[in-house]
């Protein structure tokens, strides 16, 4: 049980188009070290990687963002950076709340067109929860859906938000997920949806995905409606240890919160964002402007977000040397940080899974 994006690139078939290796034997890797707790959640992914002696080098990228021809974007070499090295990791973007510029979020994962957010949680071991066997894979679409952007007046006091569903954007996603159980052996996929209310978006998404099963007949295939799914999952979470979750935009973005909650909150969830030029890796949660500069912030998930994008370079004994001093850190539980009832900082944190690797 490994956080991984897919074992096709664990085994290095395609690792040598996700990442470049330099004459110095070294990746570069774009960084954007985000808003918040970002830039100190970033300094401890570095300083493990360097204590780790990982090949990775790091190139910070500036995404403050630009209005460009009108339409919120990032700075031109950014664009550059991310499509030259095809591998970036993330900190979190604060987006201002109701008014102000597009989601950098979002910009980013359109101008990549990064169409699979693959979202793995799993309990860890010596952190008491309601459960202790959580082991979920989600995989959210990526590019649309509630998320299409496509907001207008229609008159005072009447607005229309456009969840937009197409028959491309839902296949890709839904190949990526079949490929995905393939790979990784995980050999269930369940479709979420709500297509008994929208059943044209939703219907689309549903029928896309029988099609698309039909094409992996050793992966079984069945549905769920989204409700459904979220009561089932909060009251027993071991059914859905054994599939691979699929939905559209927003339902996996809320769901996925769900899972965190069942193995201790948002400081343990990373997340891939996968396109077929590059990939961006970044924790669940946002930019927590409540730590903010206390050195209170959980690294772990950013951290197991760049263990994901270790194993996607096809490092994975370098994933490996981290991913087991992180949880044997967190298992032995005497250095935590706070969210996890411990009184560790940041980097007392960090420093206890650097004297384990
Ligand atoms: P949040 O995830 O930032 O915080 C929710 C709660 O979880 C807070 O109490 C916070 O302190 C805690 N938390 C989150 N990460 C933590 C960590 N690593 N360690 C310890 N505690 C942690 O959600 P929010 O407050 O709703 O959003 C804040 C900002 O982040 C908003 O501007 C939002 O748009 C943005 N956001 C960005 C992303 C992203 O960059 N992908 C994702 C979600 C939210």
């Amino acid at each position: 049980r490994q956080f991984t994006v897919s074992a096709t690139r664990q085994k290095g078939k395609v690792a040598e188009f996700h990442g470049q290796k330099g004459t110095d034997g070294l990746y570069t890797v774009s960084l954007i070290e985000g808003d918040g707790i970002g830039p100190e959640i970033s300094q401890s992914v570095k300083d493990i990687f360097s204590a780790a002696k990982a090949p990775i080098k790091w190139e910070p990228v500036d995404v403050t963002p630009q209005l460009i021809d009108g339409k919120t974007s990032i700075l031109p070499e950014t664009i550059e950076s991310i499509k030259r090295n095809k591998v970036a990791l993330k900190g979190p973007l604060a987006t201002p709340i109701g008014k102000g510029h597009v989601s950098l979020n979002l910009t980013l994962r359109r101008t990549f067109n990064l169409f699979a957010n693959v979202r793995p949680c799993r309990s860890i071991a010596g952190y008491k929860t309601p459960y202790d066997n959580v082991d979920t894979v989600l995989i959210r679409e990526n590019t649309e859906g509630e998320y299409s952007g496509i907001e207008h007046i229609v008159v005072d006091g009447v607005v229309q938000s456009i969840k937009l569903i197409t028959r491309e954007a839902s296949e890709r996603v839904l190949r990526f997920a079949f490929q995905y159980a393939e790979d990784v052996g995980r050999l269930k996929v369940r479709a979420v949806h709500k297509a008994t209310i929208m059943k044209m978006s939703d219907g689309l998404f549903l029928s896309t995905a029988e099609r698309v099963s039909k094409d992996h007949p050793s992966v079984e295939f069945d549905s769920e409606l989204l409700d459904n799914t979220c009561l089932k999952i909060v009251t027993d979470p071991t059914p859905y240890n054994d599939k691979v979750l699929v939905m559209p935009n927003l339902y996996g973005d809320i769901l996925s919160d769900m899972c965190a909650g069942l193995i201790g909150g948002l400081g343990l969830t990373p997340s891939g964002n996968i396109g077929d030029e590059c990939s961006i890796f970044e924790a669940v949660h946002g930019s927590a402007p409540d730590i903010q500069g206390k050195a209170l912030a959980n690294p772990t998930a950013l951290l197991l977000s760049s263990i994901m994008m270790l194993r996607h370079m096809g490092l994975n004994d370098h994933a490996q040397r981290i991913e087991t001093a992180i949880f044997d850190t967190l298992a032995e539980g005497k250095t935590l940080t706070g969210d996890l009832g411990g009184k560790a900082k940041t980097h007392e944190y960090a420093g206890a899974i650097i004297k384990r690797l």
